[in-house]
């Protein structure tokens, strides 16, 4: 499995990092993590094309994880017509936002009505040959929520947003062992205040995503604190599990 952090950044782009969007690659099939990125032209930067992705998974409707989707979609209608991809949104709001946005920007009814949207929750939300995806709630929205992927025997965890601090971390689903937690970096006072709570995770490695600068600290000095290696994200970090 390939993972791609495509953009890493907080709420607000700055020069060199996009807002939040992850891929995922499970042999030629890719799956997309959030959407605050543009990521139609993002995945040609890193060789993927548009017709291999087969899941876009987005946490919680805020711009940031989001406002890359509509314009992924509409260049699909108007473009990459091979390209079919399941969509996956936390509510019926987001659903009819995408469909209505779609529609005007393609100006093509049949196109928009096509785009196979689904609206999830909590539980089993995608499975194929190549990979299974589950949603827990987390304490950022009411309808937010973290990601547990599994593919060739391993198991990811995509935290999302999360409440203050993340007081919800260490036990979303069930406190399961993961080969990799992906945390945001953006809801806490300091993320060093956060390294009890953190060190109460079952993972054999930490990725920090999401980061914004002011609250990092002096995490990056101070990682060996924490039980399991730590790699702070940049836009185009590369992780092969
Ligand atoms: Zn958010």
């Amino acid at each position: 499995m390939k993972i791609i952090f495509a953009g890493t950044s907080h709420g607000i782009p700055e020069k060199d990092r996009f807002c939040s969007a992850t891929f995922v690659g499970v042999g030629k099939r890719w799956y997309i993590i959030d959407a605050g990125a543009p990521i139609s032209p993002l995945i040609l930067r890193y060789g993927i094309a548009h017709r291999d992705v087969r899941g876009i998974f987005i946490t919680h409707q805020h711009g940031d994880h989001f406002d890359g989707l509509p314009a992924f979609c509409i260049q699909i209608g108007w473009y990459y017509l091979d390209a079919s991809p399941d969509i996956f949104l936390p509510t019926e709001r987001g659903e009819k936002m995408l469909r209505y946005w779609v529609r005007e920007g393609l100006q093509n009814e049949a196109a928009a009505d096509g785009m196979k949207l689904h609206v999830y929750g909590n539980g089993p939300v995608y499975r194929d040959d190549a990979v299974e995806i589950l949603a827990a709630p987390t304490r950022h929205l009411a309808d937010s929520h973290a990601f547990l992927l599994r593919a060739e025997g391993k198991t990811v965890l995509f935290s999302g947003d999360m409440g203050e601090n993340y007081a919800e971390f260490p036990e979303l689903f069930g406190g399961v062992h993961s080969d990799l937690a992906v945390c945001e970096c953006a809801h806490n006072t300091t993320f060093t205040d956060c390294f009890p709570t953190l060190a109460r995770t079952d993972t054999a490695r930490l990725v920090v995503n999401h980061i914004a600068p002011a609250k990092l600290g002096d995490a990056e000095a101070r990682k060996g604190e924490l039980p399991f290696p730590v790699t702070f994200a940049h836009d185009g970090l590369t992780v092969e599990l």
